[in-house]
């Protein structure tokens, strides 16, 4: 059975018990409403250490004004048995007032990392998130933390603060699960109505075709970042918020494409904002 844990403090004290028996912990970190994808990150986990706790809290700090906060989809019973399926040892589900009590004030900033892309439409979404991780490690003292490739620039970011400040928790990166069509899996296709659901593949289909031409060996940035904006464009109930040709490793737009490239798109469908990306190596490299 999964051991179901709802408080910090609780959660603390079986960390430190774990720790000092030498249990061996991974973590997830998950804001709940789990699909494969999440459950793939557990499996993963599995592998690296015979302890999984998967953390379920959707973390207020990391939302901006006017976006899905109080809507985002929540159902921690399913969650746990979903989860323990996957093999999650642990479930750590606290409240945000036990996160952020009274008078809680401190942040992590990873600048730069946390500017392009996503951070140019969400200013603190990516102080909220290595904030939360932060606590995260520090209240469940994992050995190893995995994260989706999905958000790609949430995993760079994780990475740069648990280099930065030597956290001793190695982090390990999963690639992408999509649906048999292509559809990248998200909570938040849960807000996508069937007749709309189509609409949402111009995100894999712009990745592919952004993707084919790299391979094939255009050089020219903008123009793979055309291919991705024309086809989003052509998609009734599209909007593009960004269409990204980057360097993978500083986020950075780059004109001419050469070695590894990150193609990274956020599209809205109807109010339900979607993002997917795919790394690609250049013709001959
Ligand atoms: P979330 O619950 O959306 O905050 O995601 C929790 C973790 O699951 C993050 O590390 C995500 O990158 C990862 N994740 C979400 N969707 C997918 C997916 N389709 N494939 C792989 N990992 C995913």
């Amino acid at each position: 059975m999964i051991e179901i844990i709802k408080d910090v403090n609780s959660m603390m004290r079986r960390a430190t018990a774990l720790y000092e028996e030498e249990a061996g912990v991974a973590l997830v970190p998950t804001m709940g409403a789990l699909h494969e994808g999440h459950l793939s990150l557990i499996r993963e986990a599995r592998n690296w250490r015979p302890v999984v706790v998967v953390s379920i809290f959707v973390n207020p700090t990391q939302f901006g004004p006017g976006e899905d906060y109080a809507s985002y989809p929540r159902d921690f019973e399913r969650d746990g048995i979903l989860a323990e399926h996957a093999g999650a040892s642990i479930a750590f589900a606290p409240s945000a007032r036990d996160m952020y009590p009274e008078g809680f004030q401190t942040a992590v900033e990873v600048s730069a990392l946390s500017a392009p892309l996503c951070g140019h439409y969400r200013p603190d979404h990516f102080r909220g998130v290595a904030t939360v991780v932060l606590k995260l490690f520090n209240i469940v003292r994992p050995e190893v933390a995995v994260f989706g490739e999905k958000d790609y620039q949430q995993l760079a970011v994780i990475r740069r603060m648990a280099e930065d400040l030597n956290l001793n928790v190695e982090i390990v990166g999963h690639p992408i699960v999509r649906e048999t069509d292509g559809l990248a899996l998200s909570s938040r296709n849960a807000y996508i109505a069937p007749k709309e659901r189509r609409k949402a593949l111009c995100l894999y289909r712009a990745l592919t075709e952004a993707r084919a031409a790299v391979l094939s060996g255009e050089p020219d940035a903008g123009k793979v970042r055309e291919i991705m904006i024309r086809i989003v464009r052509s998609t009734p109930g599209a909007s593009l918020e960004y269409a990204a040709v980057a360097d993978p490793r500083t986020l950075e737009e780059i004109q001419t494409i050469g070695g590894e490239t990150l193609l990274a798109l956020a599209v809205k469908i109807g109010s339900t904002r979607l993002i997917d990306n795919m790394v690609v190596s250049a013709a001959g490299e």
